[in-house]
Parts: structure tokens; sequence; C-alpha cells
């Protein structure tokens, strides 16, 4: 038998490409499942970001390139910060990785030494402290409620910080919860932060542009330029350009970390896909109206999903600011049914009685919700919620 690292001993597989293969399963077996769990949206690459890679193919732009990311790339990316985020630097701050995943996977390997912790606001984006744990850092998980639209207080942050925390990880709009910080309320944080000059920041701002609160987006940089120098802006085209599949994400913060950060990617997988580069380039440097009517469809199904679920007996749903999710509650169903003892029995329960595949909040650190994807059609989530509503009556 084959003795395994404590560090992959330590880590499970993402939960939400669990759910994923999961439905995949049943659906191969012959069962009707409508999937709401997968984390990309329905829509086509569009048009223009295809053609320009397959001129990449044809003109041959098939072989290495820097590590770090064409010049070409990344000069897209320098300017999309500075006409999007009003943010300036430098070629030597920016790194092009495989997708955000592994823009994080890079930060967690350069940045942490064993025990090094790292506070993560719950509910999370699954990957982060498995991360961690790879890195041997320490996750500190901080718990949100949904009347606190799952959003940290400057309170909880300042009693999380402590002589070993090494970086603050702020993810909005969030995935799961669909819910974005407001400048002010990201100003309160900015103050803590300020009382810690070690500590670092990671704000993932993947879900940037699906976004629909009158509020512009804003980070903790924006609300805070004075953290700039220790913030690392995490960020890719998956989401906003419908590119999932070509896994290209970037990162930009001071040259020493992402100095280090490359020196990882020069030592595990190189350059990001260099046709994948092209495309990702073509995304930031085209015509943006394709990301709009992406975003007005969520919306619109977003309004719906909410007020379907809240429909439901026992389901509470809040508004979300943004992303194509929404995270519901089930614990009063939960509690008030005994065949469920948790979410993960209410989700298998959902998965075989109305053919539902959801992600149990607990996946996310927060047990008792359920993350519904709504990047799907409109008469695919009419059909899931009626099921469910079904199954649960
Ligand atoms: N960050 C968040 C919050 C995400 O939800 C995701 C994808 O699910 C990512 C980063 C990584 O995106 P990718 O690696 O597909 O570019």
């Amino acid at each position: 038998d084959v003795q395994l690292s404590n560090r992959v001993n330590s880590i499970k597989p993402s939960p939400t490409l669990a759910v994923t293969n999961r439905a995949a399963e049943l659906r191969a077996a012959g069962n009707d499942i409508i999937g709401l769990g997968a984390g990309e949206p329905d829509f086509d690459t569009p048009e223009h970001i295809k053609a320009a890679a397959t001129k990449a193919i044809q003109d041959g732009f098939t072989k290495y390139t820097a590590v770090d990311g064409t010049p070409a790339l990344k000069k897209a990316i320098i300017e999309k910060f500075e006409r999007e985020n009003g943010f300036q630097y430098e070629a030597n701050q920016i790194l092009v990785s495989s997708g955000g995943k592994q823009s994080f996977f890079n930060l967690a390997l350069a940045l942490l030494n064993p025990g090094d912790e790292v506070v993560i606001p719950a509910p999370y984006w699954v990957s982060y402290p498995d991360m961690v744990l790879v890195a041997e850092g320490k996750p500190v998980i901080l718990t949100t409620t949904q009347e606190q639209r799952f959003k940290i207080t400057p309170e909880q942050l300042d009693e999380a910080i402590n002589e070993k925390t090494r970086l603050v990880v702020l993810n909005s709009p969030s995935n799961p919860s669909g819910v974005a910080y407001s400048m002010a309320e990201l100003k309160a944080l900015g103050e803590v932060l300020n009382k810690y000059p070690d500590v670092l920041i990671a704000t993932d701002d993947m879900y940037e542009h699906i976004l629909f609160t009158e509020e512009p987006f804003c980070n903790i940089v924006n609300a805070c330029p004075e953290l700039k120098d220790r913030t690392i802006v995490l960020n890719g085209v998956s989401k906003a350009y419908s590119m999932t599949g070509w896994r290209i994400g970037y990162a930009a913060g001071p040259a020493k970390l992402i100095g280090a950060m490359k020196k990882i990617q020069s030592q595990s997988t190189s350059n990001p896909n260099s046709i994948a580069q092209v495309a990702a380039q073509a995304a930031l440097e085209g015509p943006q109206d394709c990301v709009g009517l992406m975003v007005d469809a969520f919306k619109h199904r977003h309004d719906f999903v909410v007020n379907a679920m809240n429909d439901i007996d026992g389901v509470e749903c809040i508004r979300a600011d943004g992303t194509f999710y929404a995270f519901p509650s089930f614990h009063k169903v939960i509690e008030s049914r005994a065949e469920f003892d948790d979410d993960i029995a209410l989700a298998e329960f959902l998965l075989k009685e109305a053919g539902v595949a959801l992600v149990p909040g607990s996946a996310f650190g927060a047990p008792g919700n359920m993350r519904l994807s709504f990047a799907t059609s409109l008469s695919v989530l009419e059909n899931a919620i009626e099921r469910i509503k079904a199954a649960l009556s």
C-alpha cells in the first residue's frame, strides 16, 4: 500500500466538483438530474475571443511563452487595472497563471511557513482553506450569520489577527454568498488592517463584473489606497468572459511577492497555455458588451430565484449583490424534519427525490445553507425549484 504525504492527507477533493461529478454519475445511470452545483457561466465564450485563439493556432503561437505571461497580455492586464480600477502596476508586479486557482495556490506556497495563519471569512470559496493547508499554513475561519449578510465585522477581524497572521483573504462579490462589501464597509475593515502593518491582504475580485448594485465595484485598495503595497489583487477571465475552461487568471501586487510566486510557477507549470493567453488578451482589450449581456441575464435569474426560494416553506434567501449564486438558508427545514440531520443529508435527499443537485453550505463553512448556481436557463431554474418545493412538501 502506498504511503501518502501528510500534505495530501490534510485536504479533501473540491466539494463543488464532487457534486457536479455525482450529478453526472446519476445522469449517466439514466436519472433526470438538474445540476445547480456548477460554478461556471452557462454562456459560450464570445465569438471574438474564440476567433483570436483560432488565429493564434494558425499563426503558430503554440510554444512556451514567458513564465509570467506574454508581454502583450501583461500590458492588457496593466491597462485593465488602470481603466477599470484606477490602479497602477509595473510589469514585474503582474503574474499570469493557469486560472485564478493557481494564482492563489502560488500565493500560499510563496508566502506561508508552517503554522502561519490565514484569516478566511466564511462562507468561503471551497479552495482557500485547503490550499492554505497544502502550504502547511493554518486557516483561521471567521463565521458570519445571514443577519450580518455573511460579511465580517471590523471587530471580528481585529480579534482574529495575532502575531502569527500572515494574510487576510477578502472575496467580494463572494462565492458562495453573492454579497459584496460596500466602500464604507471596506474602509472600516481597512482601519483595522492599518493597525497591523505586517499582515498581507488578498482581494479575490473574480466576480468583479458580475455585480447588480448601484454602487460600482470597489475593493480594499479603492477603499484604503494606503494598503496597496501589501495587497495582492487576484482576478481572471473565467467568470466575466465565460472562459472557465481556458484557465487564465492573474495576480497583481508587490514585486517581491509576485517574483516569488513566479518562481513557484516556473518550477511547477511554467507559462499558462499560449493560445489561452491570446484569448484572454482579446477578452480584456475587446468589446465589453458581452459582459453586460451576461450580467443582465444573471440579474433577471437572480430575482426569479430569490423570490421562488422564499416561497418555499422554511427557506430564507437573501438578495445577492452579484455573482451567479444564491445561498438560501434551509436551517428551518433541517430543524423541523427528522429525516435530515444536516445540510449534507438534505443535499442527498434533494438529489435523489427532486433530482436537483445543490452544494451543501458546510462545504463553504456555512452549514445549514445551500448554494444554488443560477448559471442555467430560467426554464431549467423554474423546473428545479418546482421540484425542490414538491420534494419538501
Ligand atoms: N476565486 C473564486 C472566488 C472562485 O469562485 C473561483 C472559481 O470558482 C476562482 C477564484 C478560480 O477561478 P479559475 O481558477 O477558474 O480561474
